[in-house]
């Protein structure tokens, strides 16, 4: 029932979402106020802010940096206005990038504790500080930062893309990408910052409008729950609106709510009055979802792909969907300018279906950096949790495949693709949308099918395989065996050897990736996704959360 409309005469309203599931005034009782006064700081807290400090301290005292930091931060967040906890936190957290070698941070740290009015009878501390970190600097040895980057020159329209590569339609009209000459394994082929993030826990680890991670985190100086990397985050009006707003204190649904809200405002920022926005995304949704765009560097050109991206094979709106979309519908009309934006019945009933869309948009969508609470490094079976999530849309153009010649990745925001197999001129590049390369073929089908709505018809769901002469020659390789007995081995997230692996993994790729998929060269791709996803994320543990992403 997303966007019926009452008549089918012309302007006639949608349906009005809550009155078909229990009224308005039966959700208006189910939901708690939602807001802390206007322009409160209730949440910043001087003492809750020294706690974390203080845990931090013990932290760093076992040499657990990253833990170390987490908690700086949320002291950071705490710390009252003008208070000199600010500072304090801020030269604590220079000290745990001295510690990692990562200088650049370290003096930028304590730059912004001294702005913060670090206490003048402890910087002889801070200066100390500093020139260790300049003389770590001149001695070099800091690890070499990963920044993918893309390894050809962008295309013309598409700037996230590399221009190798090609958006057409195939003969069932759906899109496909072709490559315009051949590309080896390894190259990164898109780099795209996501459309829209947002960090569901762990307020301490991301920016909150960008997700670029650890760096040199700002708190929002109203909340508690919003750090940024930039001055420019923190303008970014999209927390502005937000800040202090919060469903609810479990971070999955609090997250998964307000991820529509900052999406909507998102949408309605965009536009200078309603009836615009209203005509773009009637036009929109009305246009071929497979018209290939033109462009992709301008927001309202993203929107429209945005708009257009699938649904998810279920977008009818039961009863608790309605409820989600009333909350985040009310969420919308607390913000007074969207309230005086919306408000005739016609806007309402739209933006009713509005929320909807864009709430099966980003639930069908979004992909995230998983955490998962574990005690034990090595234990990932307990279930995912989202630390953040993202939607990217250049991914929308590339096809499923079970035997992918791509990798997708995240990394500090942005979506990465990479090459695992080698490519020839003319290929389709794809990926595989789950990721259940060694799953069974009924069960993989049956999960392409129940959440993607996905038939594959790639080599590996045809029954066909490489020969068994083909596969005897990969096994018999010595980088076959190297590569698959020392697996185990990089998940110590051991430098050294994960470089050496990789490269491993590239070379024996380059030599037998084209041939058809089999077991064996599903294993090697395996283990080079996961070298590769090494390399852009680490292998990061915070107190009991392991973030594997
Ligand atoms: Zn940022
Ligand atoms: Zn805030
Ligand atoms: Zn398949």
């Amino acid at each position: 029932m997303l966007w019926q409309k009452e008549t089918k005469k012309k302007g006639g309203l949608y349906v009005d979402v809550f009155e078909l599931n229990g009224g308005h005034k039966l959700l208006n009782e189910v939901f708690r106020p939602l807001r802390s006064p206007e322009g409160s700081t209730l949440n910043k807290n001087d003492s809750t802010s020294l706690q974390n400090r203080k845990e931090g301290n013990e932290q760093f005292g076992r040499d657990n940096w990253n833990d170390a930091m987490e908690m700086y931060n949320a002291s950071l967040r705490y710390a009252e206005n003008g208070s000199k906890n600010i500072s304090l936190a801020y030269a604590n957290r220079s000290a745990c990038f001295l510690k990692m070698k990562r200088y650049n941070e370290c003096l930028i740290d304590v730059e912004l504790a001294k702005e913060a009015g670090y206490p003048v009878d402890l910087m002889p501390k801070l200066d100390r500080r500093k020139e260790d970190c300049l003389k770590g600097m001149a001695e070099g040895g800091a690890p070499v930062k990963f920044e993918p980057k893309l390894d050809f020159k962008p295309d013309e329209h598409f700037p996230c893309m590399a221009n190798v590569l090609k958006i057409n339609r195939d003969d069932g009209g759906e899109f496909t990408v072709i490559a315009k000459e051949d590309i080896d394994v390894g190259q990164t082929v898109i780099l795209e910052k996501a459309f829209i993030a947002y960090v569901f826990m762990l307020y301490g680890w991301k920016c909150n409008v960008c997700l670029k991670e650890h760096v040199n985190l700002m708190p929002c100086e109203k909340c508690t729950s919003a750090m940024f990397c930039s001055k420019e985050c923190q303008g970014n009006s999209l927390h502005k609106y937000e800040c202090g707003l919060r469903e609810c204190n479990d971070s999955q649904m609090n997250g998964s709510i307000m991820r529509v809200v900052r999406s909507c405002l998102m949408a309605i920022d965009m536009f200078s009055t309603i009836d615009e926005l209203i005509n773009f995304v009637e036009h929109s949704l009305k246009s071929d979802p497979y018209q290939t765009p033109t462009v992709l560097s301008d927001a309202k050109s993203q929107y429209k792909i945005f708009m257009n991206l699938p649904l998810g094979p279920d977008s009818t709106i039961p009863q608790n969907i309605s409820c989600i979309v009333f909350e985040v519908y009310r969420m919308l009309l607390n913000i007074p300018h969207v309230k005086a934006m919306f408000s005739s019945e016609k806007s309402r009933r739209f933006l009713m279906h509005l929320i909807g869309h864009h709430y099966y948009i980003l639930e069908h969508n979004s992909t995230g950096a998983l955490g998962h609470v574990s005690n034990n490094p090595m234990v990932t079976q307990s279930d995912p949790i989202f630390i953040s999530t993202q939607v990217g849309l250049i991914t929308r153009f590339f096809r499923h495949s079970c035997a992918p010649n791509l990798f997708v990745s995240t990394f500090h925001g942005n979506t990465v693709i990479t090459t695992v197999r080698p490519i020839k001129k003319g290929d389709q590049l794809m990926y595989s949308h789950l990721m259940l390369m060694t799953e069974p073929t009924k069960k993989r089908q049956k999960a392409l099918w129940d959440r993607k709505r996905i038939i594959c018809t790639c080599s590996l769901c045809n029954g066909v395989s490489a020969s068994t002469a083909q596969r005897k020659q990969l096994t018999s390789d010595p980088d076959f065996q190297y590569i698959v007995s020392y697996f185990d081995t990089t998940l110590q997230n051991d430098q050294t050897v994960c470089k050496t692996m990789a490269d491993k993994c590239k070379q024996f790729l380059q030599k037998y990736g084209r041939i058809l998929w089999c077991e064996e060269l599903g294993k090697v791709v395996q283990a080079y996704i996961y070298l590769i996803n090494i390399q852009y994320r680490g292998l990061i543990k915070i107190g009991s959360i392991l973030h594997i992403d």
